[in-house]
This record gives structure tokens, C-alpha cells and sequence, in this order.
């Protein structure tokens, strides 16, 4: 039976969610061509994301795929992260995948001189990447956007601890969502900013969505300190969907990763 109810409040958050592309999907929902619906169990879970649709191709082809257990290969004199964020929260939605916040237009991280938009973020429990083989209990990703569709994201861990007082203004929403229905949320770009931790030193590497259509070329930043969550609210988050929203380690393939 809790096998069954389990299955059943997948399916129902299934034809409930409007399809996710993460980072592109954003609020427009142009490319929302597939026809199965994709998950992260069974028939339609990671391992079979490939065959749901030609369109999810790179999935199971693609050589660059995130996440990936990042361990650096290369010491490079990074540059320190832009941020500009002067954006708070549009709405939160439950898109049956994850928990993502959208932003307001006006925040954006700068790469080599180009504006990479901050459109929201969202979070995966356990955490998708990992650093040097250690995993986390929760990552978040701040997904970033040209205006010509180039990806960037920059990925946030969290260690067990300390009550997270920016999640808890978070997911004291979350027992008002309904699957697929953006709600006002209330953030501040302060607050978008304190999820953050202070120190940014990251390490750097091509990837790609951690969900269908796993498209690539997104340029990753993993930020190597992490910020606390309670174990409590780890629970609230996981309980929301019954089940992990981590996409397995993906082969890097031999690719660079900068520190
Ligand atoms: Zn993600």
C-alpha cells in the first residue's frame, strides 16, 4: 500500500507538473515538446531519461553530462565570481520535480563581460554533485541565462546544521503549493543572496542539465563551501516528494575541472 500511494503521488505530481527543461524552462515553456513525462523512479527514472524522447537524446549520448564528483584536475587563477543580484522572488512553484523559486528580472552573474540572468533556483536532495567523493545532504542551483540561451548555474551545498533562516521563509510555503501553481513567495535579493556563503571560491567545468533534456555547453560553478540546513528541514523538503530528486554521477570523461 505505501508502495502504491507513493507511485500514485508521482503520477499524479506527473500530469500535474508543467514539463521541466530546468534551466531553460524558466517560466516560458516554448520547448515543451515531449510526450513521457520523466521522473526519478522506475520506467521513467535517470536510467531511462535517454529513451523517453528523441529529444532527451544527450542524456544517454552526451560526454559532458553533470553531475559529476568534482575533483579538480587543474589549478587555475580563477577569477572571482560577478554577482549582481539586486532581484527578489517572483513566485515559488512545486513543478513535481523540485522546489524552485523564480526571480524577478535584474539580477544577473557577469562572465567574460556578458550578462548571464538569473531566472531561479531550485534544490535536489541528496545533493547531485559531489566534491573529492563526498556527498551532501542538499544542493541548490542558481540557474543563469543569456539571452540567447547560454547556461550557467552555480551550485551551492549544504552540511547538516544549523536551521537555514532564508529556507525557513522557503518552506514555510511549501505546505501551500500545489503541484504546477507558482505562488507569491516574498524573498528579497538579500535574502536570494544570504543562501549563498560568503566565502565563493568555486571550482569550474562544462556540463549540463542535471534534467531532461540534459542539454550541454552550461558552464558549472561549484562553490566548494557549503551552508547549513537543518536536518529537519531536509526531512520537509524530502517528504514533500517521497523520494530523492538526485540525478546519479554522471563520467567526466577526462574533463577539465578548474580551482
Ligand atoms: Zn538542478
Amino acid at each position: 500500500m505505501k508502495k502504491y500511494l507513493k507511485y500514485s503521488v508521482v503520477a499524479v505530481a506527473a500530469l500535474l507538473a508543467t514539463p521541466q527543461l530546468h534551466a531553460t524552462q524558466v517560466e516560458a515553456h516554448a520547448q515543451t515538446t515531449h510526450t513521457k513525462h520523466w521522473g526519478y523512479l522506475g520506467d521513467t527514472g535517470p536510467m531511462h531519461w535517454g529513451e523517453l524522447n528523441l529529444q532527451y537524446n544527450m542524456c544517454s549520448q552526451g560526454k559532458m553530462q553533470t553531475p559529476i564528483n568534482v575533483v579538480p584536475t587543474k589549478d587555475t587563477d580563477l577569477k572571482p565570481l560577478n554577482l549582481a543580484y539586486k532581484t527578489g522572488s517572483k513566485s515559488i512553484i512545486n513543478n513535481g520535480h523540485t522546489v524552485q523559486v523564480n526571480i524577478k528580472d535584474g539580477s544577473a552573474m557577469m562572465i567574460d563581460g556578458e550578462a548571464y540572468k538569473l531566472k531561479q533556483f531550485h534544490f535536489h536532495v541528496p545533493s547531485e554533485n559531489n566534491i573529492k567523493g563526498d556527498k551532501f545532504p542538499m544542493e541548490a542551483h542558481f540557474v543563469h541565462a543569456t539571452d540567447d540561451g547560454k547556461l550557467a548555474v552555480v551550485a551551492v551545498m549544504f552540511k547538516e546544521g544549523k536551521a537555514n533562516t532564508v529556507l525557513a521563509k522557503i518552506w514555510k510555503r511549501l505546505p501551500s503549493l500545489k503541484v504546477g501553481e507558482a505562488i507569491k513567495c516574498g524573498l528579497s535579493a538579500d535574502e536570494v543572496k544570504a543562501l549563498m556563503p560568503k566565502n565563493k571560491d568555486y571550482y569550474k567545468f562544462t556540463g549540463s542539465l542535471t534534467t531532461p533534456p540534459c542539454s550541454e555547453n552550461v558552464k558549472w560553478h561549484v562553490l566548494k563551501t557549503p551552508v547549513t540546513v537543518s536536518k529537519e528541514q531536509i526531512n520537509t523538503f524530502f517528504n514533500l516528494f517521497g523520494f530523492p530528486n538526485n540525478r546519479p554521477l554522471q563520467h567526466t570523461n577526462n574533463r577539465v575541472i578548474e580551482e
